[in-house]
């Protein structure tokens, strides 16, 4: 395993309004590459300039922690609580109240493990999650690994103050299987155990449901299994998404892991992924989505709203969203009506006013939306009883 501390230019992603899946607007990766090693992981592309070995060499960006508040400060967004680095300062609150709408940050994502082993080492992710407590940031995170256990307290923290929401990527149930594609993460037991704790500090959490990878992992008993486990950890959701092999991953994916353990699997593999770089078995997300909905699941993680944010466009951005999700199932992912509500769905999400409200803001909202948006936002409000 070769460590490469780096210095980084630059931290958080530009301002985005993600809707669904976690609802990030900025994020930000404190690592590059990941030692958990998934055969099917997207990072492996090479557009994403991991570094390579993606398993074996991993870069550390040492000074994540000083650029995440210098990219605050710049925002005008004020440091609450003062930093923990031991000082006598820590014993003082420092009592300044939030004046600057804050944002969703989201530490790590699909392309690095924020708790992989290099953590223990170098902590990077406890530090930014110091930060997020210090500034009052509502804070998503994504991860494979029991070892987030291990900041508890701070996570603890963070919700208390704002928002902390833990999501664990998860794919298959079975330890045999699990080593094969997952070769050093935490086992799927020990992420549930882990969700559970977290749910039992009152802190926000589920389930990443993804990739659900076809002939291997994607059989009902796999799945419902997964499902159970999330109720008895008490996840608030089960998201999912379909298995993507782009070019890079692809030929990985099929070297380690189908070839050697799934040979019979190779030919469905060279032809789904022949044109595509997705694909789903509409049966299978069919029975998937009922068996979510009969345990009370949610497939959509609950959407903080930040402070300074407008709470009564909150319903109505959801409810949109939720009319694009399902719209992704009735229509091609990319039609111009599912579009068209993703963009109205963001735009909500940072509009400053109540959109049920009379003024100019809300006017001039209101006429630089397209007339199907405006029809759409208008039966949303009806049905919200927002008014
Ligand atoms: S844990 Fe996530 S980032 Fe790491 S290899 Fe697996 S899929 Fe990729």
């Amino acid at each position: 395993m070769q460590y490469v501390p780096i210095q980084a230019k630059t931290l958080l992603s530009k301002r985005t309004s993600e809707v669904g899946w976690f609802w990030n607007e900025r994020s930000c990766n404190p690592y590059r590459g990941c030692f958990h090693g998934c055969t099917y992981c997207d990072g492996r592309n090479t557009y994403y300039h991991s570094p390579q070995p993606f398993d074996r060499k991993i870069e550390i960006k040492m000074n994540s922690p000083e650029l995440f508040e210098k990219e605050l400060l710049k925002d005008g967004i004020e440091r609450v609580h003062q930093g923990g680095d031991g000082t006598l300062l820590d014993f003082y609150e420092i009592d300044v109240p939030k004046r600057t709408p804050r944002f969703i940050v989201g530490i790590g994502g699909g392309v690095t493990d924020v708790y992989q082993p290099a953590e223990r080492k170098y902590r990077i992710t406890r530090k930014l999650l110091q930060k997020c407590w210090e500034f009052e940031m509502p804070t998503t995170l994504l991860t494979k690994s029991h070892l987030v256990l291990e900041d508890l307290e701070l996570l603890s923290k963070i919700n208390k103050a704002d928002w902390m929401n833990v999501t664990f990527s998860v794919t298959v149930w079975d330890k045999t299987i699990q080593r094969r594609l997952e070769p050093q993460a935490s086992s799927t037991k020990r992420r549930f155990d882990a969700l559970q704790e977290l749910r039992a500090n009152g802190i926000h959490g589920g389930v990443c449901l993804m990739p659900i990878i076809p002939k291997i992992a994607d059989d009902m008993t796999n799945l419902n299994r997964i499902l159970d486990e999330a109720v008895k950890a008490d996840a608030e959701f089960v998201m999912w998404g379909y298995l993507t092999l782009k070019p890079d991953n692809k030929k990985y994916f099929l070297d380690k892991t189908v070839r050697p353990f799934y040979p019979e699997h190779v030919s469905y593999y060279l032809d789904a992924f022949e044109k595509k770089w997705y694909t789903w078995d509409v049966e299978v997300v069919k029975k998937l989505r009922k068996e979510i909905k009969d345990r009370g699941l949610s497939e959509i993680t609950p959407l903080p709203v930040p402070f300074g944010r407008n709470k009564t466009n909150l319903p109505l951005t959801k409810k949109i969203y939720h009319k694009s999700y399902e719209l992704s199932f009735t229509k091609a992912r990319e039609s111009m009506e599912r579009k068209a509500l993703i963009d109205l769905a963001k735009k909500l999400i940072t509009f400053p006013h109540s959109v049920t409200s009379s003024s100019n803001e809300v006017s001039s909202f209101l006429a630089n939306l397209s007339e199907f948006q405006q029809e759409q936002l208008s039966e949303a409000i009806a049905q919200t009883n927002v008014l």
